[in-house]
């Protein structure tokens, strides 16, 4: 199955697509985890975004594009996908439909102040990539992730200024896909508010598994 993942940032997008993607036995691609592995690689890839990662605007269109067209055309993207944080304009999702059909975009519903609770409290693994929080579900040894031991720290553009510059950048560009999607009749709404095991149920309907 193809699927995207559409919400603001903090809706527990990345959390839900750990959580099924062996259920769903495709590979979960996250753009924002592909850009901060560059990052961390300090490759020419990385060198280029980390700036305008850090402060929490868009990685430009024509970069963004030619990653995913890339990564979907791996062996283990043939038969499905769960993509997290693409499209985010919609000049990617027209992009998206000139080289892979979707079946389905999981819309998170969740208000402004669930998302900034999320994200304040957010703690990720630089190694695994799991998501922590400081209040819902804290690792079991302080900065060190329960699953590979690797380091538990806070994104960058998880403070309190790029969080701000976010929202206001998911409202602009990224909130008008939702029309986008529905108009398409591929739009389904899940509430993303509970916590995660919750949410996997409302998921498994909205997909019918
Ligand atoms: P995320 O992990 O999805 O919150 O993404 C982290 C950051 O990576 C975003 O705030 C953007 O700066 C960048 N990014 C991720 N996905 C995209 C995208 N589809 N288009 C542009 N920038 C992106």
């Amino acid at each position: 199955m193809r699927l995207i993942f559409l919400g603001p940032p903090g809706a527990g997008k990345g959390t839900l697509a750990v959580r099924c993607k062996d259920l769903l036995k495709t590979p979960h691609i996250s753009t924002g985890a592909i850009f901060r592995d560059a990052i961390a690689a300090k490759s020419p890839l990385g060198l280029k975004v980390k700036s305008i990662i850090d402060a929490g605007k868009l990685v430009d269109d024509e970069t963004t594009i030619a990653l995913i067209k890339e990564r979907l055309s791996q062996e283990d993207a043939q038969k499905g996908y769960i993509l997290d944080g693409f499209p985010r304009t919609i000049a990617q999702a027209e992009a998206l439909e000139t080289f892979s059909t979707v079946d389905k975009v999981i819309n998170f519903d969740i208000p402004d102040s669930g998302v900034i609770e999320r994200l304040s409290g957010r703690r990720v693994c630089r190694k695994c990539g799991y998501n922590f929080h400081t209040v819902f579900n804290k690792p079991k040894k302080e900065d060190e992730c329960d699953f590979c031991g690797g380091e538990v720290y806070t994104r960058d553009d998880d403070k309190p200024s790029a969080v701000e510059k976010r929202l206001e950048v998911y409202r602009e560009q990224t909130q008008p896909l939702i029309d986008f999607y529905r108009k398409k009749g591929l739009l389904v709404d899940i509430d993303a508010s509970p916590m995660v095991d919750e949410i996997l149920v409302g998921f498994k309907k909205a997909i019918g598994i």
